[in-house]
């Protein structure tokens, strides 16, 4: 059973492997400049405490965004094989179709709205419900 048009589909696919070529060279490029930092550390040509706390700063902020990344093309990769099985626009919680304006706007979303907003709510730390 399909939630989505052949074509639309066919068009969140598009939209999943866009992501993922992207995704792919944002790794490659944070994996090498966090590299670098780490080769200019090593190298320590002018090196002394502080050029060496923001070099390992930024190899910081590299891997936490590589990290964030990797999560996404996993989420991207997940999508692109429900497509694969014909298993793609349902919700992960509820079952309902996702809907093609929420899977323009998020490809890789697993939940309806309301189940992802149910979910944010549940999670979130601040603000008191208002029932
Ligand atoms: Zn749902």
């Amino acid at each position: 059973m399909s939630y989505l048009s052949q074509e639309q589909t066919m068009q969140i696919g598009q939209l999943l492997r866009e992501r993922r070529r992207t995704l792919r060279n944002e790794i490659r490029e944070g994996l090498l400049k966090s590299g670098e930092a780490h080769h200019n550390d090593m190298a320590g040509m002018v090196s002394d405490a502080g050029d060496e706390s923001v070099a390992n700063m930024l190899e910081d902020v590299e891997i936490a965004e590589v990290e964030r990344d990797l999560r996404e093309l996993r989420e991207v990769e997940g999508a692109l094989a429900r497509i694969d099985r014909s298993d793609f626009g349902g919700c992960a919680d509820c079952g309902e179709s996702i809907g093609y304006s929420r899977l323009k706007a998020s490809p890789a979303a697993i939940r309806c709205h309301a189940c992802q907003e149910r979910r944010e709510r549940s999670y979130a730390h601040e603000g008191t419900p208002t029932l």
